[in-house]
């Protein structure tokens, strides 16, 4: 479906259907469909690299000649409308899952520098790499099965959770980080095979399983997102989670290493010896995305250029 399609699908706010097939990775929610989700992004789509655009022989991808994706997804606004924004895919039968999102209250001008700030974000994936995301969409808040969540991923479109939109540190960095960590669920989906899970799994502690590949593990509660769940400690790091719901999944486990490399590639890679569980584990994630296109390389050696971090306007 095309971007546009999909515009008009989402501006009648309506319900939609998607092929059983669908992939989705809610942000600090579970899985819905357990393995069969992440077994779909396995199986799907022989096109899945050709979508992402990346090339590990870092040749240019076709679609960054002439679609305009290749400049980077598409950014919308939810603004306020006379029909709640709200959709409500049929992934399993008998299963939930809606997404909604709050409209934003704030104007133009707070647009314009949120914009500017994922534009200066996207500029550290080298261009096609981020075919996988095709819209992004921003709300005050997002509710995956009525719960509050900072991001979703689904089906290559990204919902953000931006509350007023203030030029806050704290709000910004939440902003950037929710986008690294969406689109490293939506290049992982798209991009499975180059991730070298084994190499990840490796630099986990001795009987280390994760909360859904327990025993008789049930479907996680689909529980609202905690901030306290949110604090590193020296225990954690010590066994390789940077936060404690890295620990629920190993798609979170890695998106969490992946949205601080994105954000600030050094920080692990020097802080961190290469040879200590989160030094290996931040090795594994930046390989893959090297793997996906070698033009990453440039970025995880140096960091973020001057340009793409910049100063928010004082307003
Ligand atoms: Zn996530």
């Amino acid at each position: 479906m095309s971007s546009l399609a999909l515009t008009a699908v989402i501006a009648l706010s309506v319900s939609v259907s998607f092929a059983q097939t669908a992939r989705a990775t809610p942000l600090h929610t579970p899985s819905t469909s357990g393995s069969s989700v992440d077994e779909a992004g396995v199986t799907d789509p022989p096109d899945a690299d050709a979508a992402g655009g990346g090339s590990a022989k870092g040749t240019v991808p076709s679609v960054a000649a002439s679609d305009p994706r290749a400049a980077g997804p598409e950014i919308s606004f939810i603004l306020p409308r006379p029909f709640p924004f709200v959709m409500n895919p049929e992934i399993e039968p008998g299963k939930r899952f809606v997404i909604e999102v709050v409209p934003i209250t704030f104007g133009v001008a707070m647009q314009d520098r949120l914009r500017a700030l994922l534009h200066a974000e996207m500029t550290k994936y080298p261009s096609g790499t981020l075919g996988a995301v095709q819209l992004i969409l921003i709300g005050s808040q997002v509710r995956f099965n009525t719960r509050s969540v900072g991001g979703i991923h689904f089906l290559g479109m990204v919902f953000i959770a931006v509350g007023d939109g203030e030029a806050t540190e704290e709000g910004d960095a939440h902003f950037t980080r929710a986008f690294h960590h969406e689109t490293a669920h939506a290049l992982f989906q798209f991009h499975q095979s180059r991730f070298d899970a084994a190499r990840f799994r490796a630099a986990l502690p001795d009987g280390f399983a994760y909360a859904d590949e327990q025993p008789g593990a049930q479907p996680p509660a689909e529980v609202a997102f905690d901030p306290r769940q949110d604090q590193p400690s020296l225990d954690l790091l010590r066994d390789g989670f940077l936060v404690p719901w890295a620990k629920d999944r190993m798609e979170e486990d890695f998106a969490s290493y992946a949205e601080v490399l994105m954000r600030d590639p050094r920080l692990l890679l020097d802080t961190f010896a290469p040879d200590s569980r989160v030094g290996r584990k931040a090795r594994v994630v930046r390989d893959f995305y090297i793997a996906i296109d070698p033009r990453f390389a440039a970025f995880f050696e140096k960091g973020p250029a001057p340009h793409a971090t910049p100063q928010a306007p004082e307003r």
